[in-house]
């Protein structure tokens, strides 16, 4: 077993105003108050992030936002800047995430920027990689999770790489009910650690943790963590209810 300390972190998407956070948060904290052996990190929408933050401050979690711009202002409309989240208090920031990719075009070129802008306002960048289905029936895993590393991580230097989070989260797999075997995901999470070694060196290789992401649930949540390359989960929909999402926290 690894001694990196894993995360437990919730992807709330689009989804739970203010008020229903508040609600979430008075169920769940109650619930994981004394789990203190991992990271818990919540990532709910812009809307409610300053709220989630009040509500955890002096407690053990965390909260971040599911993205950012990677300049500080400007005629930007829409977008939220690494000052104005680290003003809240935000803590991390998901980057990259597949649906990101999809709907908003966020490429790793951006995603390379927008790390560089995280680390220099001491957030803490979860980098979000993976493949789509047909490049996994392909046999393209490793050469897309390669491209992806290869873009987000160019010119990083090796110092600051030891800010970064990674998440594994195939494609196939999110909100999909199909999650990456244990298995499988553990192969993919190997080659992310091995390039990272490549990238950096072996002592950020063993040190970074990657999460696995894409379907996870109280059922598989074991097995997932017992395997030795995931150090953690990024769960969507079932970080939605507080007892649903303690039961994940509260995996042996
Ligand atoms: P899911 O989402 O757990 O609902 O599959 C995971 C994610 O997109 O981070």
């Amino acid at each position: 077993m690894s001694t990196r300390k894993k995360i437990i972190a919730g992807n709330w998407k689009m989804y739970k105003t203010p008020r229903e956070s508040l609600e979430f948060l008075n169920a769940f904290l109650p619930k994981v108050h004394d789990h203190e052996r991992d990271e818990i990190i919540i990532f709910p929408t812009a809307t409610s992030l300053s709220t989630v933050i009040d509500r955890v401050r002096g407690t053990h979690l965390r909260a971040g936002a599911q993205t950012m711009h990677w300049l500080n202002e400007g005629p930007y409309t829409g977008q939220t800047s690494p000052n104005m989240l680290t003003s809240i208090g935000a803590t991390h920031v998901l980057l990259g995430h597949s649906e990101r990719r999809l709907y908003a075009n966020e490429t790793y070129e951006h995603v390379n920027l927008k790390i560089k802008a995280a680390i220099a306002h001491d957030l803490i960048p979860v980098l979000c990689l993976g493949e789509l289905l047909v490049d996994r029936q392909g046999g393209f895993t490793r050469d897309i999770i390669m491209a992806q590393m290869g873009a987000a991580l160019s010119n990083i230097p090796t110092e600051n790489a030891k800010q970064i989070v990674i998440a594994y989260e195939p494609v196939w797999a999110i909100g999909t009910g199909s999650t990456a075997s244990p298995e499988i995901a553990n192969e993919v999470h190997s080659i992310i650690r091995s390039q990272l070694e490549w990238v950096f060196n072996a002592e950020i290789a063993n040190n970074t943790r990657i999460l696995y992401g894409g379907s996870v649930k109280p059922e598989n949540s074991a097995a997932l963590l017992t395997q030795p390359d995931i150090d953690g989960l990024l769960v969507g929909g079932a970080s939605l209810d507080p007892a649903c999402f303690a039961k994940i926290v509260h995996t042996k």
